[in-house]
């Protein structure tokens, strides 16, 4: 059996949900499909506050709301931030999903738990072959050899099938560059602020963290070497001293290179793409409005549209991030010397508005950079 869209979107995230709401808006027909609807992304979940206004979404998901970060270096010095007219909210992913889920589907696109396996087709449309969990999908239960694959032919097809994508690798492109994380959501502990701990010992070239949720905490570490991520992990949780049950789970972040936004009539949105943020790497608000971007660009039938929106609006910053986390990232004293840097309330406020407020103008940027020239030199 063959299914007819006018677009597919593989992956129900932030990214391909946002996106299957935007392509449905702009009344273009539309199939997303989703291996596992009840999966949950390991995920910190935290997401700046103004994410819900600017995308047009229910605050149902929010668990908490942090007006506090703490930053600890690995010598052990602490920032303690508050925030100034922003905060971060905390969302836990399931729900989350399945409310982004449910805004596409409310604005007429067609979702079906199914697995993108491969392309048989790839030309003036595109034919993907998928493996649905329902057979009667198929219509066609009793011929052997099809069992539960269904074609989808599509005049657009958006990867949002994160990091690992499947729709990237049935391409040939070469997967970002990514690191390893080990997760775990803790209910003994509790946290007031987002916690951010600095330290080669347990998180070489990233960092650890410690987010309140709704219930608990959820905490992590990252590196970018994939063995002895678990002893790294365990050196954070007994410098932090946490309490684990030992419930871990391990996940990639991709690393932004900014290389991938389409190739012809198949567009890449959120960590498919590698969409995420350099040095924070947060991930969730940049899937969410590369998948507006990605299907804004299709409803305008023109698909050079999207990276040139995508660099518009992030670029310069994206840019900037990944500069100064190859600079400082290499070793604990340049992270040192972050902290001392950050000592100064008029480089903490730049920081600040950078990170959460979103200031994209051309002039805060310059003077970020200008700041981080006068500190290097
Ligand atoms: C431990 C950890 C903590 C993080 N914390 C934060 C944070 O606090 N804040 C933040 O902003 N970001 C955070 N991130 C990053 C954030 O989780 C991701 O950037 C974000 O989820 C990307 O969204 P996405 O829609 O692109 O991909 P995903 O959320 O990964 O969604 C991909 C979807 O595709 C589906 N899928 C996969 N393969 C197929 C297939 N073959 N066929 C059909 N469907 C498929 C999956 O089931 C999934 O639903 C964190 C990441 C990790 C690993």
């Amino acid at each position: 059996m063959t299914l007819r869209a006018e677009a597919l979107v593989v992956g129900g995230g932030p990214a391909g949900s946002t996106a299957a709401r935007f392509l449905a808006l702009s009344g273009i027909e539309t199939l997303l499909v989703d291996r596992n609807f009840s999966f949950v992304k390991p995920c910190g979940g935290g997401v700046p506050s103004f994410l819900f206004s600017e995308m047009d979404i229910p605050e149902d998901s929010v668990r908490k709301r942090v007006d506090k970060i703490k930053a600890v270096s690995p010598k052990g010095d602490v920032l303690d931030i508050k925030l100034e007219g922003a905060s971060i909210d905390i969302v836990e992913r399931g729900s989350f999903d399945r409310s982004l889920r449910a805004e596409a589907e409310r604005r007429g696109a067609r979702l079906i738990e199914a697995e993108f396996n491969r392309f048989s087709d790839v030309g003036k449309t595109v034919t993907a072959e998928v493996s649905v969990q329902s057979p009667e999908l198929c219509g066609d239960t009793s011929s052997a050899g099809t069992g539960n694959v269904m074609k989808v032919r599509a005049d657009y097809v958006i990867a949002a099938d994160g990091v690992n994508s499947r729709v990237r690798a049935a391409l040939g492109i070469k997967p970002p560059p990514s690191f390893i994380t080990l997760s775990e959501k803790i209910k003994a502990e509790m946290a007031d602020a987002c916690e951010f701990w600095f330290g080669a010992s347990h998180a070489p070239r990233c960092y650890s963290w410690v987010f309140p949720q709704g219930e608990g905490v959820s905490a992590g570490t990252g590196s970018f070497v994939h063995r002895g991520i678990g002893d790294l992990w365990r050196r954070f949780v007994e410098r932090r001293g946490l309490s684990t049950d030992g419930s871990v789970r391990g996940y990639k972040i991709p690393l932004w290179r900014g290389d991938l936004y389409n190739r012809g009539r198949i567009f890449f949105a959120g960590d498919a793409a590698g969409h995420v943020m350099p040095l924070t790497f947060e991930g969730i608000y940049y899937a969410m409005k590369s998948g507006e971007m990605a299907a804004r660009a299709i409803a305008a039938g023109k698909s050079g549209e999207y990276k040139k929106a995508w660099e518009k609006a992030f670029g310069r910053r994206f840019s900037l991030m990944r500069r100064l986390w190859a600079y400082f990232m290499k070793g604990d004293n340049r992270v040192e010397k972050i902290f001392e840097l950050h000592r100064s309330p008029e480089v903490l406020q730049a920081s600040m508005g950078i990170w959460l407020r979103k200031d994209l103008r051309r002039g805060s940027l310059l003077s970020y950079i200008n700041i981080f020239r006068r500190f290097l030199s």
